[in-house]
């Protein structure tokens, strides 16, 4: 039935027997098989073989072939291909944005938007630092006998072989992020796409190809992560891992990286809060809930899942927000008035509803939605939940999903320390018409992102991460010159 609504480019792509991207040609998998299935009508896109074992260390062994010309090469003509990667991309927009839309139930606005766009956006933002990744001259203070003088200086030399492991929200847009950053740096990488949405990054290195870049620059290998995952972290020629996925995998693949003195950059999850200070008024804070938590139904690891809000204001909040929610009617991702696609796949949908189930058995309200759509697909009602109390699980657990939990609070001051008791920080928002009060809570809130009257937007030059247990290291902005370059310091006699 969606057949119709995609371009013959994404058909003939669909019928594809290969899944990986290895030294600049695709290959079939040798693994074992695995099914692509569209969350809008659960209808299998296509079957592919999970790469291998052997297939994965092949991928890494091409990538540490290409390090050394890679790395040398001169570094504006890396920055012009990362350029005309993203002039490629935008020449593909519609093809890129109805594959991963199929994939991942995104719609096809957001696909568009978020996927293809602001991956255009990051690799121009990363092809301007090519030329600009520098060291320093440094005054040295040994004293001189006979003399003899000295200096130092330091160089910014890239990391070799990245392996970089994508869950299935941005598959596109997160895979860029590092990829982008790693390759200016003048590292090569390996991409292992989520094997829910393992199609576009397939795409993205073709074209990749055929924009110039070498082969075994750039390299895809697609399957089970349990399998895959190990096998490109162990491999000797790993140089460093940079992961975005779930708290439990994370803390596996740091684990497993840190075990071999390897690098590791981990952007996990968490349990996002957005705190409404009582200056505002019920349409704004509704304005701001629903710009928060329910954009790509929730599937956003920075999107807020717990609504702090003044005891005084929560009751027509709640009415509001109950109005919103119930008017929004799911659709076909790929019709362009479609704001509210499914879930990206069942086993997401069967997470969700088990924690609506647990939210009921442990007497919090469900205010709105709380069940499927009755219609084919992953698809689930936006849900609203008024907790019991901050102790509920539903104020611990994230959904990842279109699932808010509202709370109210007396005192803002307890409520922020309520926030930061949260075990994870990756990010969280605060809103009032007072920027002296927002910004001082700003500073308190333990999250790598904190967003002031609004949430969610994420900038190439602003660097992105979390605190405590909800990652380790930054991306974007200068800081992912620290994730894939070694500091090396010269120092001289002369
Ligand atoms: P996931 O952890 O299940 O999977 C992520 C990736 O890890 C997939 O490619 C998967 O195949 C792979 N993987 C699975 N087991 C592995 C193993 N043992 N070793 C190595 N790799 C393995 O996560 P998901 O369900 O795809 O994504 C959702 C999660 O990602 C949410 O928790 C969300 O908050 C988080 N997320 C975080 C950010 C961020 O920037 N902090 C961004 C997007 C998503």
């Amino acid at each position: 039935m969606q057949d119709n609504k995609l371009n013959e480019e994404v058909r003939a792509y669909l019928q594809r027997t290969q899944s990986c991207y290895i030294n600049g040609a695709a290959q079939r998998g040798e693994g074992a098989a695995f099914a692509v299935v569209n969350p809008a009508n659960d209808a299998t896109l296509v079957t592919l073989n999970s790469a291998s074992v052997a297939q994965a260390d092949q991928a890494m062994l091409t990538a540490k072939n290409a390090f050394n010309s890679w790395q040398n090469m001169p570094t504006l003509q890396r920055g012009a291909l990362l350029l005309k990667l993203a002039d490629k991309l935008a020449e593909q927009r519609e093809t890129l944005a109805q594959l991963e839309s199929v994939c991942s139930g995104k719609t096809i606005q957001l696909a568009r938007m978020l996927e293809i766009d602001q991956s255009v956006a990051f690799l121009r933002y990363f092809a301007g630092w090519a030329g600009k990744i520098n060291g320093e001259t440094l005054d040295v203070s040994l004293p001189s006998f006979n003399g003899e003088k000295y200096t130092a200086f330091t160089r910014r030399q890239p990391l070799g072989v990245v392996v970089a492991i994508i869950p299935w929200n941005f598959s596109i847009m997160i895979a860029v992020w590092k990829l982008a950053a790693a390759l200016v740096c003048g590292c090569t990488v390996v991409v292992k796409p989520s094997e829910y949405t393992p199609l576009t990054l397939l795409k993205l290195a073709e074209l990749a190809t055929e924009c110039g870049f070498p082969a075994g620059v750039l390299n895809v290998v697609n399957g089970l992560g349990a399998e895959l995952g190990p096998a490109l972290i162990n491999h000797p020629d790993c140089a460093k891992v940079s992961f975005t996925g779930s708290v439990p995998t994370g803390k596996a693949v740091g684990q497993a990286a840190s075990a071999q003195g390897k690098r590791v950059t981990l952007e996990l999850g968490g349990k996002n809060a957005a705190l409404f200070l009582d200056d505002l008024s019920v349409d704004e804070m509704v304005n701001g809930i629903m710009e928060a938590g329910y954009l790509n139904q929730g599937q956003i690891c920075a999107a807020a899942e717990c609504f702090w809000l003044p005891e005084s204001k929560i009751d027509a909040v709640m009415s509001a927000i109950s109005q919103r929610l119930e008017a929004i009617l799911p659709g076909d991702p790929l019709d362009d008035e479609t704001q509210f696609g499914p879930l990206a796949n069942k086993a997401q949908q069967e997470k969700i509803l088990r924690l609506i189930d647990v939210a009921r058995s442990e007497g919090d309200e469900i205010v709105s939605g709380g069940k499927v759509f009755d219609r084919i697909g992953c698809y689930l009602q936006p849900t609203a939940i008024r907790v019991a109390s901050a102790n509920s699980t539903l104020m611990k657990e994230e959904t990842f999903g279109p699932v808010g939990s509202f709370i109210a609070y007396q005192d803002a001051e307890a409520a922020l320390e309520a926030i930061n008791s949260s075990p994870f920080g990756l990010a969280a928002s605060v809103w009032s018409h007072n920027l002296s009060h927002a910004l001082r809570f700003s500073e308190r809130l333990e999250a790598g992102m904190v967003w002031v009257n609004m949430h969610t937007f994420l900038d190439p030059a602003v660097p992105f991460g979390g605190m405590k247990g909800s990652g380790i290291g930054r991306e974007f902005g200068s800081a992912f010159i620290d994730d894939y370059t070694e500091l090396k310091s010269v120092m001289v006699r002369y």
